[in-house]
């Protein structure tokens, strides 16, 4: 079973959009993020920022590599997502932020701009990768968003590897979590001196098809089960091949009260906005509208690329076919 289109009338508007992709230049472009917030240069070395930056090309090349084969861009923003996942520089996979009772709960969500099909996961445990679960939901369940003890049956049930706690574990994140208990606070991985974060990729294949996924371990000292905005479809994450793909990072709250990701989509549709209108509208007057904080990459149908954040910093990534490889981290 999987969410594949089946139905005759949909079959319709979906050639429709098909038909539209024909006209299309088929160039691949990609982009990617590691996490948004106070980034400061003053703050960081220069070894600190050439890990960095170095680690967010590599996982640019992986997607541009797929892209560049012909690869589909549900494929492309996987991988993507795979190698941010697996470094513990960023609050995803090994790496994540520690929960109030110091586990780690990841969440993670994919989507399909050829047919909105959607995975994602949230409250997830012991597996290294959930972005690849979210990409096997899309494949093989009728559901889209699957939680915690759930969500861990499923990815068991499909074969994948459960890792021990301290696979995530780092001294870092541990730091982190002992100030937030000793602050009493929930901390934004987004603010003060704080390591970043969350990471996302967009793309668009040499078929005109767009795609989007983003991952991440929430908020330190996060309680009660919280879930942000990267597991919600629309919110933290959206794809539609007839306007653009986009990931989103910051403090999910708000992300969730504007379906930013979505409301990029919108403005273009409903809004006949272009994508960089579209993308600087959400950010600077949506997001800012319920003061949330963070940024977003988006790609358009033509392989445009927009990557606007309100925050100090966003760790970026991007590329399109015959164009340079662009790594950013702060705002100037
Ligand atoms: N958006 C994520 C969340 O709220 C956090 C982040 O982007 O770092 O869970």
């Amino acid at each position: 079973m999987s969410q594949r289109i089946t139905n005759p009338k949909n079959q319709l508007k979906f050639s429709l959009s098909k038909l539209r992709q024909q006209n299309m230049k088929k160039k691949f472009s990609i982009a990617l993020h590691g996490g948004a917030g106070t980034i400061l240069r003053s703050k960081m070395s220069i070894d600190q920022e050439k890990e960095y930056r170095d680690s967010l090309s590599v996982a640019l090349k992986k997607g541009a590599e797929i892209l560049s084969k012909g690869g589909l861009a549900l494929d492309a923003v996987t991988e993507t997502v795979i190698i941010l996942e697996d470094n513990p520089l960023f609050n995803a996979g090994k790496g994540a932020v520690l929960t109030h009772d110091a586990e780690f709960e990841l969440d993670a969500s994919i989507m399909d701009g050829r047919d909105k099909s959607a995975g994602a996961v949230c409250g997830l445990r012991n597996i290294a990768n959930p972005i690849a679960v979210a990409r096997k939901i899309i494949t093989s369940s009728d559901h889209i968003l699957l939680s915690a003890k759930g969500a861990k049956r499923f990815a068991k049930d499909f074969g994948f590897k459960l890792v021990e706690e301290d696979y995530f574990k780092t001294e870092y994140r541990l730091s982190q979590l002992k100030l937030a208990l000793k602050e009493g606070t929930t901390l934004l991985d987004h603010s003060d001196d704080k390591k970043f974060g969350t990471v996302g990729a967009v793309a668009l294949d040499q078929n005109g098809n767009l795609a989007a996924a983003t991952s991440t371990g929430g908020l330190t000292n996060k309680k009660y089960g919280r879930v942000g905005d990267s597991p919600i479809i629309g919110a933290g994450t959206w794809a539609d091949n007839l306007n653009c793909a986009v990931s989103c990072t910051g403090n999910g709250e708000a992300f969730i009260r504007t379906c930013l990701a979505y409301e990029v989509g919108a403005r273009m549709t409903f809004g006949k906005m272009n994508l960089f209108n579209a993308t600087e509208a959400a950010i600077f007057e949506s997001l800012k509208q319920v003061e949330g904080e963070g940024g977003l990459i988006a790609i358009d149908y033509l392989g445009n690329i927009s990557m606007p954040f309100n925050s100090e910093g966003m760790y970026r990534a991007s590329l399109r076919e015959g164009g340079k490889e662009y790594v950013g981290i702060f705002s100037a």
